[in-house]
């Protein structure tokens, strides 16, 4: 019989969004299309032991500035950084989580912010205001979710943009690029200027991250998408799990 191979998931649980990704996931993986040799489980991740369990991690949204606080009082950026740079684990950032997945970020808080990086971007946090400016956007994202997908209704709360790739900003990325997989056209629809909306979905390897907030809607299509794909880095040898 074919081994089972367990791929296991963490959500970074220090602050933020964290329950409705685990309700998320665990909807989404009915869903996953992989071999029934793979099967994932899913942990919340507040600990260096913990997130050294894990084969893939996702960052909630919340609050980046203080998620950089308490990561560095638990010693957990550096194994972070090392998670996400040196053995390449897949990982997910939305909103805050994307604000610390970037190399650079502008509208940090004074006296800057600390990141775990992995994303050679630097984005702009609160592109769209406060709070009371949050909304909810149609966005096409075909790349992701197939050419014929039906739009996504994406949850824009304090959100960051993606507002530069940056060359070299000093993610150690094996030759992978930024990929932009998502735009958005802001609140009332109306792109400013010449562009063609903000940057708002992208993956660099191993590394994705989004603006907004997936695990706020009940539609599983993304988390679907990104278990998929780490799936299939199991099965193509990227990544080494645990057998049983
Ligand atoms: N603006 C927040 C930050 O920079 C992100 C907001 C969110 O995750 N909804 O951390």
């Amino acid at each position: 019989m074919t081994k089972a191979q367990i791929i296991t998931v963490g959500v970074l649980a220090l602050q933020g969004g964290v329950v409705e990704h685990l309700n998320l996931l665990r909807k989404a993986t009915s869903h996953v299309q992989s071999p029934d040799s793979i099967r994932f489980t899913f942990t919340e991740v507040r600990t260096a032991p913990q997130l050294a369990q894990c084969d893939a991690l996702i960052i909630p949204g919340g609050e980046s500035t203080t998620m950089a606080i308490v990561a560095r009082r638990l010693g957990l950026l550096d194994p972070l950084r090392e998670f996400v740079k040196v053995q390449h684990k897949p990982v997910w950032g939305t909103c805050a989580g994307l604000v610390m997945l970037a190399e650079q970020a502008a509208a940090t808080k004074q006296g800057g912010q600390e990141q775990i990086g992995g994303l050679d971007v630097r984005v702009l946090r609160n592109r769209y205001g406060t709070q009371m400016q949050s909304f909810v956007a149609g966005l096409d994202l075909g790349s992701i979710l197939g050419e014929d997908a039906a739009p996504f209704r994406a949850v824009f709360i304090r959100a960051p943009v993606v507002e530069e790739v940056i060359a070299e900003a000093g993610s150690q990325k094996q030759g992978h690029r930024v990929e932009v997989l998502g735009l958005c056209r802001g609140p009332g629809g109306q792109v400013e200027g010449e562009g063609k909306g903000d940057i708002v979905a992208v993956r660099q390897g191993n590394v994705f991250g989004t603006s907004f907030h997936p695990e706020l809607t009940d539609d599983v299509r993304i988390h679907v998408w990104w278990l998929e794909q780490v799936a299939d880095a199991v099965r193509h040898g990227k990544l080494v799990v645990e057998g049983v």
